[in-house]
């Protein structure tokens, strides 16, 4: 069963300001995407049998804001495959209830932050009580790293070293750098490998082919495929087209002498039984 670790809900326009949705053109080069979210549409670009995490989002300084309450009745629509987190932007007044409720009243499993679009650091201390509440828990939380398409968005709150504190303070929580931390991988293929509970995602990759090829040579000469997970970034991408792009990865590699990344561990990654790993068995 492939486990795809990041996906969205959200309604579409009714969750973005016109700004965040002018901006969103910039999402992917050359191509717009359409950001609205149907389960039918995900299932049709699933060729193999998928489990799913999805996600909203809450970022009051980007413009997104993504009511918990409906990633709980998307999940409680399709009980089978998804796995539902809930979000907070602890910029904002009254996360901290939003975090026990998203929990304890929906049900939800887990906590997706935007430290970027929202304008926090993961290390701030204010976010203390969210970590201490994922420990106690047991919540996995998975974050975007990398950059974005925002210009109000600040690069400083993004960068993969911020976990490194938070994985020093709390190194049972189970912690997801979303996309490898795009272009920072470097630095986000460093910070999994010395935190035996920080993993990160692939998701959103495949369509920067050259940079993805350099990201995951990374991961192999560094030898961290085991802290590599699968993820899509739905609606911004597919089950189906990411397969493609990781299986077609080494077929750009033709009449050169460059080096060749593992089909045995990119195959390891898409079957490996991700939920028992992030505690969601
Ligand atoms: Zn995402």
């Amino acid at each position: 069963m492939l486990i795809d670790v990041h996906s969205h809900f959200w309604e579409y326009p009714r969750d973005f300001t016109a700004d965040f949705r002018e901006q969103a053109k910039r999402a992917r080069a050359g191509l717009e995407v359409d950001l609205t979210v149907r389960y039918e549409d995900y299932h049709a670009a699933c060729r193999v049998p998928v489990r799913t995490i999805v996600f909203g989002g809450k970022a009051r300084l980007s413009g997104v804001w993504v009511e918990d309450a409906s990633i709980a009745r998307y999940v409680a629509a399709h009980p089978d495959t998804l796995i539902g987190f809930l979000s907070v932007d602890p910029t904002q007044p009254g996360w901290e209830k939003e975090l026990r409720d998203g929990h304890e009243q929906l049900g939800l499993r887990g906590i997706k932050l935007l430290p970027m679009y929202a304008g926090f650091r993961p290390d701030d201390e204010r976010l203390e009580p969210l970590w201490r509440y994922a420990a106690k828990h047991k919540l996995p939380v998975l974050l975007h790293t990398g950059t974005t398409f925002v210009s109000q968005a600040p690069l400083e709150c993004t960068l993969p070293r911020h976990i490194e504190p938070v994985a020093v303070r709390h190194p049972e929580v189970k912690i997801i750098l979303a996309h490898l931390g795009h272009p920072y991988e470097g630095e986000c293929v460093v910070v999994i490998r010395k935190h035996p509970n920080v993993y990160a995602d692939i998701s959103a990759l495949h369509y920067r082919p050259f940079q993805f090829y350099h990201s995951l040579m990374l991961v192999q000469e560094y030898g961290v495929w085991d802290k590599v997970l699968f993820g899509t970034d739905y609606p911004f991408t597919t089950v189906n087209a990411t397969l493609d792009g990781l299986q077609s990865m080494n077929r750009m590699l033709d009449g050169t002498a460059l080096p060749r990344l593992d089909e045995a561990k990119i195959e390891r990654m898409m079957e490996r039984d991700t939920l028992p790993l992030l505690g969601l068995a």
